[in-house]
């Protein structure tokens, strides 16, 4: 008999309900007690969607972040944030922080934020310092867990296994997170026995590290780990997702627990072997529905690998997703203006659990018991394999042609930047910005009202000229040597393109957490992509217009559109993106055709796409340089290439980097104090480089002095013909009174700079 769980569910509720919530509780427009209440109402929702599995989660709904909670279970909240009142407010504190002068307090700094393994999800890290105590605070967890059990449902509490917790923090206190292992199992040893009295039977452990590369010291505290919480009655599921196990295989097998979970879709080649070195009292859970995607499974498929697995397991055999359903939206039957074609091949959480539902009852009951339903699938794959949606022979040929040559620039980089320098005549530290200028709530409105068919389209696009030559004239008068046209037509950097290409599909509801309150609905790329018409040539042929400096044209990279979309599962990854990265070539050439004499290609998202294996990091980053390559390279020597990337971590990719052969690259810098240019200083970087000088993150506004000096630090690592002045990114969330000073500054700052010849 196959059993179906789940591991988690998405929290925002299918209105995203929790999200105004939430905000209207920061904004002080609602009592705490309305925002619990609500928060209650989605889990109870949540729960009876899942109501047909055998186990449901419990816990993993947050009101901000699951990592956050954990540490609140651990009792580990560091000081700055133990002021607060109430716990609720204590949370918050540390998930947003506090900014000095609110209650005449002093500021709080939240926690840092970062990405949650290979997802788009952050998670708040847990810091941990010589002052960190470790203490059970488990009334919440244990309140939800009364609340399935009232329901009749049965809880499967799921928490953050001691050993990934710990790898998920940051300490600067000890030379090792491991250090403090010794203090944090105690707390869970009394969490287990506090489950086990509580009468759970199943307790989902998450050690997603084990499909990392981990060394000998991870190693032995997991297995340190789960001997010393051996528990009576309770059942342990150690939860592994996100990828395969590897060298850490036999580890996971070995540990003393009650059953294992495997991400069946990514690993799907290990799962014999995992069968083969499990002991045969464990319990073996697979993930066999995509967490990380919304397409409907191949029921069919996966039974005919499946049912030999499970006649093997027999009892021992648990089917879940491969993950939990946080990374994809709630329900494809609030979709009403996708095609139908296309909407038959997408599968959404609820969708998800109904194939789970479908596979068990075959595995139980026989293929019979649901034939219809198994027709049904089996007919939505047809149509997706056939579909001339789907498939453009004309785009597959191009991809098929790519050859190197395409990716390659006619001259070298130092020729390129000579004659650049003859053609463009910019001053020595020249001045630019991002892209974007702030967003304001009518730029918004009237892009709302153009979308609802509200706002003709000859009054929008006045409107949005308006507001381009606004931005223009704001430039000007500032001094900036390179402008750009502010964006005020973008909704979003992905979504804009895809918007206009082939390829692309668009869901009303396909909300996905990012962070917090804050959720992404990231496009869906069901077929071959193609461009029917410039996009963006129109808009920066006007702005260019306008002045007489260079104005730059400003595309999104095919890595970063990639990333940060749903991407078919038919063909490979970098097989689509090459795809991209011949569309967006288009419409390079078309700007460079209509005299744009620089062009910024954003690759904002090509680090996050890193493998979690370094093992495959290689493979990544040849085909994610090739495809910018593509895309940018085929231009004459005298068009200026600009990439932008908004992270600070090149480190381990500075080569790939290198590779991209951009002409000038601006990063994120200016909260690192120009540490990171070290590794650009080490390597030998030959290119240009504009390292961000005004944190946009921050409302503060930089000082000349402030900006001066970091440059000057910059020039102590990188030669200063080569260096650019700008914003670490877009300004497009910030406000124009913050914007104006502090652009008047960084031109004050350039001006300096210049006049102090070394
Ligand atoms: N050009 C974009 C902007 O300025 C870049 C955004 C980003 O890097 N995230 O908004
Ligand atoms: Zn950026």
């Amino acid at each position: 008999m196959a059993r179906i769980h789940n591991l988690g569910f998405p929290r925002m509720g299918r209105q995203r309900q929790l999200k105004f919530a939430l905000e209207n509780y920061w904004r002080g427009e609602q009592p705490e007690q309305a925002l619990l209440d609500q928060a209650k109402s989605i889990r109870h929702d949540n729960w009876e969607c899942q109501a047909a599995c055998d186990l449901v989660p419990v816990g993993e709904f947050s009101l901000y972040d699951h990592v956050l909670d954990m540490s609140f279970l651990l009792g580990n909240v560091p000081e700055r944030f133990k002021l607060a009142d109430s716990e609720l407010d204590q949370y918050f504190r540390a998930a947003r922080g506090r900014s000095a002068g609110d209650e005449q307090q002093s500021g709080v700094a939240a926690g840092e934020m970062t990405k949650w393994f290979d997802t788009n999800y952050h998670y708040i890290v847990p810091e941990l310092s010589l002052a960190t105590t470790f203490e059970l605070r488990p009334e919440g967890l244990i309140t939800q867990i009364e609340e399935a059990k009232a329901r009749g449902l049965k809880p499967k509490p799921v928490i953050i296994g001691p050993v990934s917790y710990l790898w998920l923090c940051k300490t600067k206190d000890y030379s090792s997170r491991l250090a403090l292992l010794h203090n944090l199992l105690p707390v869970y040893r009394e969490l287990f026995a506090l489950l086990e009295n509580h009468g759970v039977q199943w307790v989902q452990v998450d050690e997603p590290i084990l499909v990392h590369d981990i060394n000998e010291h991870w190693k032995s505290a997991l297995e340190k780990s789960y001997h010393s919480l051996k528990t009576k009655s309770l059942q342990v599921l150690l939860t592994t997702y996100f990828g395969s196990l590897q060298d850490n295989l036999q580890l996971a097998c070995r540990l003393p627990v009650a059953g294992l979970h495997l991400d069946a879709i990514r690993a799907r080649d290990e799962v014999q072997k995992v069968i083969d070195w499990l002991p045969a009292h464990k319990f073996l859970s697979l993930g066999v529905i995509d967490g990380r995607n919304i397409w409907k499974n191949d029921l069919n498929a996966t039974l005919d690998w499946l049912e030999p697995i499970a006649e093997q397991l027999g009892e021992r055999i648990w089917l879940a997703p491969s993950c939990s359903l946080l990374h994809v939206p709630v329900d494809l039957e609030t979709e009403q203006k996708l095609h139908p074609e296309i909407r038959n091949w997408l599968s959404f959480a609820l969708q998800k659990l109904a194939e789970l539902q479908i596979l068990k009852t075959a595995l139980n009951q026989g293929r019979d018991a649901v034939r219809a339903a198994l027709e049904d699938n089996k007919a939505a794959m047809a149509s997706r394999r056939s579909s001339s949606k789907v498939c453009n022979p004309l785009v597959q040929a191009a991809v098929a042609k790519i050859s190197p040559l395409l990716g390659k620039r006619s001259s070298a980089y130092a020729h390129r930047a000579a004659k650049q320098k003859a053609l463009l005549g910019l001053p020595d530290f020249p001045t630019t910005t991002i892209g974007s200028f702030p967003q304001t709530a009518e730029i918004r409105r009237l892009r709302r009202a153009f979308k609802n068919k509200e706002l003709d389209k000859a009054s929008y696009l006045q409107a949005m000229r308006a507001e381009i030559s606004r931005s223009v004239e704001q430039q000007e008068a500032l001094g900036i040597d390179v402008l750009v046209h502010g964006e005020p037509e973008r909704n979003d950097m992905v979504e804009y393109f895809g918007e206009q290409l082939k390829g692309f599909a668009f869901s009303e509801n396909g909300w996905v957490q990012s962070y917090g309150s804050r959720c992404v609905k990231p496009p869906i790329i069901y077929g071959d992509i193609s461009r029917s018409e410039a996009m963006t040539v129109e808009w920066i042929r006007f702005a260019q217009g306008l002045t007489e400096k260079p104005m730059k044209g400003m595309l999104t990279g095919p890595v970063t559109i990639l990333n940060w979309s749903f991407v078919r599962d038919d063909q490979p990854r970098e097989k689509t993106c090459y795809q991209l990265a011949l569309a967006v070539r288009e419409e390079v050439q078309d700007l460079e055709r209509a005299g744009v004499a620089i062009i910024q290609i954003d690759e904002a998202a090509l680090r996050e796409g890193l493998p979690l294996r370094k093992s495959q990091w290689q493979h990544y980053l040849k085909w994610a340089v090739e495809s910018f390559r593509i895309c940018a390279n085929g231009v004459r020597d005298e068009t200026q290439i600009h990439t932008h990337m908004c992270y600070s971590e090149f480190n381990d990719i500075i080569e790939a980097i290198a590779r991209m052969d951009a002409d000038v690259i601006t990063i994120e810098t200016s909260r690192s104090q120009m540490e990171l240019l070290d590794v650009f200083e080490d390597y030998n970087y030959p290119n240009d480089i504009g390292p961000g000088v005004y944190d946009i993150h921050s409302p503060n506004i930089p000082t000349v002095e402030q900006m001066v000096s970091l440059m000057q630090q910059a020039a102590e690592r990188i030669p200063r013909e080569r260096l650019w002045v700008n914003p670490d990114c877009g300004l497009k969330t910030r406000r124009w009174e913050e914007v104006l000073p502090a652009l008047k500054n960084m031109v004050a700052a350039a001006q300096q700079l210049r006049a102090s010849v070394a």
